[in-house]
């Protein structure tokens, strides 16, 4: 069964339940969120007693919470030292709220070096996953990046210097993002092949979440510019190819794509997907309710 979900807001007053019934209003079968928002580090405390509601209803309706994904802030960067301590403190406590919602995967940028070069960052970021990872009961997930900047992660391979160094190895994974793969030169028209190589190089088994996202640029472009499904340089074809490939068919597919005015997307991009089909009129018919 195709396990698919988007990007979801987590409210400080509806909390988990409010995320599975806007889900449920896309027509998802899982979903991803941020425990505040991405861009800062202030976050809410957990009330268990929404969160058993939420874990009823995802019962009710057949939503796994392991296929439910929560995405660290983008903020936190374990390549630099320069605010390295924090980045590590929230981290650990990302990690707990993970385990009072009941989540398995978190998912984290790698970081971006700064300066300090690669080697330097992949010895501080593997640092910091090992103290957070300790007595972890959630699996952290690197995100594939576009490499933008001094972003660490841009290939496989940078990945698995990574992984190399991890202790416990059943707590980290990867997430790809089909955008960030081609704005980092890889071509995901051809995905028997990256999946080849990501088999190669890290093992498809650490393959744990794909963030499926249209790309406003052209391959090898390194500028990390989500856009529409099928509205892209990726195209629909390739993505649904991505979406229903039989090697992926048990991990979560999750929508990032950008909203179009103030309108999350989400429920017409999911129907077009499960109709595979290409409805190119779709962002003029949205902007036309707007
Ligand atoms: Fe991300
Ligand atoms: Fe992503
Ligand atoms: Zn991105």
């Amino acid at each position: 069964m195709l396990i698919i979900g988007s990007h979801v807001n987590y409210k400080k007053d509806s909390g988990l339940l409010g995320c599975v019934e806007t889900s449920l209003y896309y027509g998802a079968n899982t979903f991803m969120f941020y425990t505040g928002a991405p861009q800062n580090t202030m976050r809410s405390t957990i009330d268990i007693n929404n969160v058993e509601k939420a874990l009823e209803k995802m019962q009710e309706n057949n939503i796994d919470i392991e296929n439910v994904i929560v995405h660290a802030p983008y903020i936190i960067n374990l390549a630099n030292t320069e605010k390295y301590d924090f980045a590590v403190s929230f981290l650990k406590a990302e990690i707990k709220r993970c385990e009072q919602l009941k989540i398995k995967y978190l998912v984290l940028h790698p970081g971006s070096h700064v300066g300090l070069g690669l080697e330097v960052a992949i010895c501080n970021i593997s640092t910091g996953l090992n103290e957070v990872l300790r007595n972890s009961k959630v699996t952290i997930l690197l995100e594939t990046m576009a490499g933008k900047g001094s972003e660490v992660g841009k290939d496989f391979e940078e990945l698995q210097m990574i992984i190399e160094k991890i202790e416990n190895k059943s707590k980290i994974g990867i997430c790809m993002d089909t955008c960030h793969l081609n704005d980092a030169g890889y071509d995901v028209a051809n995905f028997d092949e990256v999946l080849r190589e990501f088999d190669k190089i890290i093992g498809l088994q650490y393959l744990k979440c794909i963030h499926i996202n249209d790309s406003k640029n052209k391959i090898s472009s390194h500028k990390d510019r989500h856009e529409n499904i099928g509205f892209g340089e990726i195209g629909f074809p390739s993505l649904i190819q991505i979406i229903y490939h039989e090697k992926l068919k048990d991990v979560p597919k999750i929508l990032e794509t950008p909203y179009v005015g103030e309108h999350a997307p989400y429920k017409e991009e999911i129907r077009m997907i499960k109709e595979k089909k290409f409805d190119e009129g779709l962002l003029d018919k949205i902007i036309s309710t707007l």
